[in-house]
């Protein structure tokens, strides 16, 4: 999977001027969670196509969900992988997509979060590989999610050697979440670089419980304060709230993360 990809780690950017008519296959991923709507836009303008650094085409993996506009029909498809062949809607979904996998040598996932993060990047881990091409993308956070446990087993970025998933905040504002999909899905074609710092992060196996939304105001990707450090009993600069209120069904305030660097 990764020789087409690696031949284009030695070309340089811009060097345009010979072509390789064998260009790395991209795939977008759109409405793996059918309510997240980017991934209806992504379909409708990037479905397939071809310049001299990628050859792309784009999937709706979960086709029943979207036409519901719910984020899934029996389980989580983000959540199933590899699937099942004879499992229930979302396993054979994850089963048919697992299959035509191997075939792309770049994989984005896109989802859209109904929480006030900020546009993420998660990769299972950060390769060479996906670190130039996080490079694309107009996003200053990345987050590797291999240190994870349990919960983020069975993604669809976890079947694959180079694989990202990308979370943009705000699902109420869509046209915005759509302009800024549209500009990172442009860098990335492009391969133009947005020279942006971009601080890199481990998923951890530690949440914090909704019953803390009481007395703390956290927010995504900003640091505890001295008060919520005494509070939570962390006293870790480096680690930070991610997915505010977006787990509440689940008892979970929100996921944490820990800066291990920046690139
Ligand atoms: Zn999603």
């Amino acid at each position: 999977m990764s020789s087409k990809f690696s031949s284009i780690k030695s070309k340089k950017f811009g060097d345009n001027h010979n072509p390789s008519p064998l260009v790395p296959k991209l795939l977008n991923v759109c409405c793996t969670h059918g309510n997240e709507r980017v991934g209806c836009f992504i379909h409708d303008n990037y479905s397939t196509g071809k310049n001299d650094n990628f050859e792309w085409e784009s999937i709706i993996a979960n086709p029943e969900a979207m036409y519901l506009n719910k984020r899934y029909i029996q389980q989580d498809l983000n959540r199933v992988f590899l699937g099942k062949a004879d499992g229930n809607y979302e396993e054979r979904l994850a089963y048919q997509i697992s299959q035509i996998l191997p075939n792309y040598d770049l994989v984005l996932d896109w989802h859209q979060s109904i929480t006030d993060i900020s546009d993420t990047i998660f990769v299972k881990k950060l390769t060479p590989n996906l670190k130039q091409v996080c490079q694309y993308f107009d996003i200053a956070h990345i987050v590797e999610l291999d240190n994870g446990q349990g919960g983020y087993q069975g993604t669809l970025i976890s079947q694959v050697e180079n694989g990202i998933a990308l979370e943009y905040g705000n699902l109420h504002d869509h046209q915005d979440a759509c302009r800024r999909v549209q500009r990172s899905l442009s860098g990335v074609l492009n391969k133009r670089r947005f020279r942006k710092v971009q601080n890199v992060y481990r998923m951890l196996d530690q949440s914090i419980s909704l019953e803390f939304s009481k007395i703390l105001k956290l927010k995504d990707f900003q640091g505890l304060s001295r008060d919520a450090m005494e509070i939570l009993g962390i006293y870790d600069l480096n680690i930070y709230p991610v997915f505010v209120g977006g787990y509440k069904e689940e008892g979970i305030y929100c996921k944490l993360v820990q800066k291990i660097g920046r690139v």
